[in-house]
């Protein structure tokens, strides 16, 4: 299960301080010693960590947490309030053009699951708002990646623009643009290409595409199973692109929750979404007061 080792260190280090009959200064040190390697563990980033440590510190001096009622309670108070600030305070929603089409573009690392998530959006917006999506399959380097999105698309019902392999990913996604304003599509889904690492072409070519669409939302797809990789390469396209929200995937396995508490922290962007399985409905707003009720257990 997803964070089960920071949630059980956190549970544990909250229950020796409530079995205290008095809480002392050194009780709340070594708490926050116990969070601390908590998060580490939970490859939560290093930095990251640090200064949320400090935080919970000053809030509980400054709340003067030892000479109150239940200390253990207030500190427990204080962590998830920290958390969910760590993770963005309020779940922030899509960005959409003031006029149609809402152009989206799904970003990534190959396997982080993009071309799945780009199914999952286009089937909630059609299920929340009865929108009219269209993709544009802008991977022309892996023949599979194509018929992938063809198979996605078939099961949600939703048009692919698709001009197979041979043509430029920036000329196609130009040709798409046109068919669906033609069509009077309110979103276009662009599916880009991912590679197994961050490389400069890949950056070059999403870098054009991002100059001629000017998309509303870049989401950056990445797997939360890759622990402090998430973070390296939210920054990496980040840097390039300035993406403007994430999609955390495969938060039904079990991930031990760094990339979720690291990513906000690490590039400013929100984490928009989170997916929780491989089936179209599996995709879930991210609230990060939730997510921090989660992790507390
Ligand atoms: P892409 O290469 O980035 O387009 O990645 P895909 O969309 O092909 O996804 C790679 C694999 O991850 C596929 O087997 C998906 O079914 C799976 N996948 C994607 N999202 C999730 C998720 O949220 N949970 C789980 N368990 N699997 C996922």
């Amino acid at each position: 299960m997803a964070f089960e080792g920071l949630t059980d260190r956190l549970q544990k280090a909250m229950e020796k301080l409530r079995r205290k009959p008095k809480v002392t200064e050194a009780d709340l040190r070594e708490t926050m010693r116990e969070i601390r390697l908590a998060l580490l563990e939970a490859d939560v980033n290093f930095t990251v960590v640090k200064d949320f440590v400090k935080k919970v510190r000053e809030k509980a001096a400054g709340a003067e947490v030892l000479k109150g009622l239940n200390p253990a309670q207030q500190i427990v108070k204080i962590v998830n309030d920290e958390l969910t600030a760590l993770m963005g305070e309020e779940a922030v929603p899509l960005n959409k053009a003031a006029h149609i089409p809402t152009v989206i573009m799904m970003v990534g690392l190959q396997g982080a699951g993009k071309t799945t998530t780009a199914g999952k959006l286009a089937l909630r917006l059609k299920d929340e708002e009865k929108a009219r999506p269209m993709f544009i399959a802008a991977d022309v380097y892996r023949p599979a990646a194509i018929t992938q999105l063809q198979q996605v698309a078939d099961q949600i019902d939703v048009p692919v623009f698709e001009k197979g392999t041979d043509e430029d990913p920036v000329e196609i996604v130009r040709q798409g643009m046109e068919v669906a304003k033609q069509n009077h599509n309110d979103y276009v889904i662009i599916d880009t290409a991912g590679r197994l690492q961050i490389d400069e072409q890949l950056m070059d070519e999403l870098a054009n595409i991002k100059q001629l669409v000017h998309p509303d939302e870049i989401l950056l797809v990445i797997d939360s199973m890759t622990g402090q990789n998430a973070v390296n390469t939210a920054q990496g396209f980040d840097d390039k692109l300035d993406i403007t929200g994430v999609v955390l995937t495969k938060l039904d396995g079990d991930t031990r929750g760094g990339a979720a508490m690291s990513i906000r922290a690490v590039t400013g962007k929100p984490i928009k979404f989170v997916g929780e399985g491989e089936k179209m409905s599996d995709l879930d707003v991210f609230h990060p007061d939730r997510m921090a009720s989660r992790i507390l257990g």
